[in-house]
């Protein structure tokens, strides 16, 4: 308690948000039902449809994502001797983790002098005073220990000149609770996610976790208000399968694909959120979506604010280094919030670069190439591939780019997932657990660079740990009711015949426009007010959505049509938040409100 003694202004704001409007209703079952009067092949019985046979299976933990977070749930889960599932819809290490590029914190002090006290000071001020302190408190004290385990597991890091995990500094890291500038982000050159996800890919392979590859989660299966598992369809050959376990985890990721231009896997579809709302289980403080100041100007793709780090900087079209104008001290290390928004201020007053004065230039020429080739070889190789620009020579066009999620499930530091009480106070939901990016406590209105590779590492750790406080390996599994996923079934047969008139793709760009022009780096009333209009109209009009293949066999027009319907959740919840959040905070940043209100239930109608 003595930390709080240097730290006596963090406040707690209340941020819960309930959706109550993205509860299914009954009316999937009702359409089912009437379906198969009208086709005659999709008829419920005791619930589930003949039509789609399904595969029962048991485990002591069900994991739903193979990503970082969930991997390192897997481990953890296996070692403690629980049978553990993993259900992934793509290959392991294909998950977006595999992208990650500029590095994962840890007070290590390997260059300089470094303390998890000022890592802690530095996440909850860079969360503007919303993230979950307990969260941040367990994370930033267990993140040296998290690091040094995946090197004993082999993660090729870079090393120093004596031999140490090399640490590069990125924005908002500080000493000494903000005076001086940390060296705090360990690095493998700019490819830790990929390190980092083979690394633990590589461990599992050596464990029993029992791998459900190119399964794709339709939902949650509940009974008496606890999680007992889920429901996924097979991509292969299209058979549905249900998982009982005393123990589910979400680890699907974020919800990147929401948005037009994003650093973010077509994978990441928001699909747990989407999961979690239909239970009419509350998702939080989702208006706060990270731009990343440096996304390349046209394909989106993330160059890693390590470029930054290494000494790279910012340029408008008069050749100025701008954000020493914004940021004196700080710079181009300034938060990613601030870089986002004074590259936009930029732009908009028509000192951007190109032909229509629309992006930014990063420029990296300037630093010995050794040092480029040695340090930031991914990012060279991508420039190359992507733009055929030689970033060793030219200035890389860029543009701030939708890069992360703060908001998602709700947990606590033990990674059980948050409701709602009848008096307004947290409850854990039995049996329901979330880590990594789906997740929402760690990082509150905007996360510092390199936190969320720890977050994966630290929460999808504490979420085995705490089911083997809780649970005995070998538990049996709940039983499941006959009709258990019955209203996941009729959804997806709905859809797999859905007949509509507007395709998947169609809706899904017109989705992606909206958020970027409505709920984008900066907010103002009436726009945003549009932007609810005009998702309320998308959001509704996927009734009317047409799917042609009619196959169950690698359907992926029905699975983007699936997924679209889980970023739609996001999408208008992000939309609605961004709305009603009537403050500046974090990324979240209102024209129109432009001060931060630190009050107790700020928000209009909450
Ligand atoms: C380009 C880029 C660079 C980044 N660089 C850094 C960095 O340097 N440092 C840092 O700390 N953070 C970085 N981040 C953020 C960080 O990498 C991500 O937040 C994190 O890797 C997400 O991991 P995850 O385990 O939550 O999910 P993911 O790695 O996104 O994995 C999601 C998993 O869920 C599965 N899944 C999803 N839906 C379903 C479903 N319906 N059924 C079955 N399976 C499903 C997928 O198959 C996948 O396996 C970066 C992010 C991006 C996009």
């Amino acid at each position: 308690m003595r930390l709080f003694t240097h730290l006596p202004f963090m406040l707690r704001v209340n941020k819960r948000k309930l959706f109550p409007f993205l509860i299914t209703s009954k009316s999937s079952i009702r359409a089912l039902t009437c379906d198969s009067k009208t086709r005659g092949d999709a008829k419920i019985s005791k619930g589930i449809s003949k039509a789609y046979p399904v595969v029962d299976h048991a485990f002591d933990a069900v994991i739903v994502g193979a990503g970082g977070s969930a991997l390192r749930a897997a481990t953890t889960l296996v070692e403690l001797g629980f049978k553990t599932a993993v259900v992934s819809k793509i290959f392991p290490t294909r998950s977006h983790t595999i992208a990650a590029q500029g590095g994962v914190n840890a007070a290590l002090g390997n260059q300089m002098e470094d303390d998890w006290r000022w890592h802690f000071y530095d996440t909850v001020k860079g969360s503007d005073w919303l993230g979950d302190q307990d969260a941040a408190h367990y994370m930033t004290r267990e993140a040296p220990r998290a690091i040094l385990e995946l090197e004993n597991d082999g993660l090729p890091f870079s090393r120093t000149a004596d031999g140490k995990i090399y640490q590069r500094p990125f924005g908002g890291h500080t000493t000494n609770f903000g005076k001086g500038r940390a060296r705090r982000a360990c690095a493998c050159a700019d490819r830790i996610g990929h390190a980092i996800l083979h690394t633990l890919y590589g461990k599992s392979l050596a464990y029993n976790i029992k791998y459900f590859i190119e399964f794709y989660v339709l939902d949650l299966i509940f009974d008496n208000y606890a999680c007992c598992g889920v429901i996924a369809i097979c991509l292969e050959d299209g058979t549905l399968h249900r998982f009982r376990a005393l123990n589910t985890i979400i680890a699907t990721g974020g919800y990147g694909r929401a948005y037009f231009s994003c650093t973010s896997a077509h994978t990441n579809t928001g699909d747990g959120n989407g999961m979690v709302a239909r239970q009419g289980l509350p998702l939080q403080d989702m208006e706060f979506i990270q731009f990343h100041p440096t996304g390349m100007y046209g394909p989106g793709v993330l160059v890693t604010e390590g470029c930054r780090g290494e000494g790279g900087y910012l340029v408008n079209g008069k050749g100025e280094r701008f954000m020493e104008k914004y940021a004196p001290k700080a710079k181009d290390l300034a938060p990613r919030d601030m870089v986002a928004r004074s590259m936009t201020i930029e732009i908009m007053e028509g000192r951007g670069v190109g032909p229509d004065k629309d992006h930014i230039f990063l420029q990296l020429h300037h630093l010995p190439r050794e040092k480029l080739l040695t340090r930031l070889p991914g990012i060279l190789e991508t420039v190359k591939i992507f733009l055929g620009i030689d970033a060793t020579k030219e200035s890389i066009p860029v543009i701030p780019t939708a890069h992360y999620n703060m908001g998602g499930i709700p947990t606590n530091y033990r990674g059980q997932v948050l409701t709602i009480d009848m008096d307004g106070n947290d409850r854990s939901v039995a049996g329901l657990y979330a880590c990594g990016e789906v997740s929402c406590n760690v990082h509150g209105a905007n996360r510092l660079g390199a936190n969320s590779l720890l977050d994966l590492l630290v929460f999808g750790r504490s979420c085995a740990l705490h089911i083997s406080e809780n649970h005995r390996a070998g538990c049996p599994a709940p039983n499941l009711k006959d009709n258990a996923g019955e209203m996941s079934v009729a959804n997806l047969d709905k859809l797999l015949h859905a007949n509509g008139s507007i395709t998947t793709a169609t809706l899904r760009l017109e989705m992606q426009k909206a958020m970027h022009q409505h709920a984008g780096v900066f907010r103002i009333g009436p726009n945003l007010q549009e932007g609810v209009k005009k998702l309320t109209k998308i959001y509704n009009d996927f009734k009317d959505v047409r799917t042609v293949d009619r196959s169950l066999i690698w359907n992926s027009n029905l699975i983007e049509t699936l997924e679209l319907q889980n970023l739609l959740v996001n999408a208008m919840c992000t939309m609605v938040a961004a709305e009603n959040r009537k403050e500046s905070r974090g990324s979240h940043m209102r024209e129109d409100f432009k001060e931060r209100i630190d009050e107790y239930n700020i928000c209009a109608g909450l």
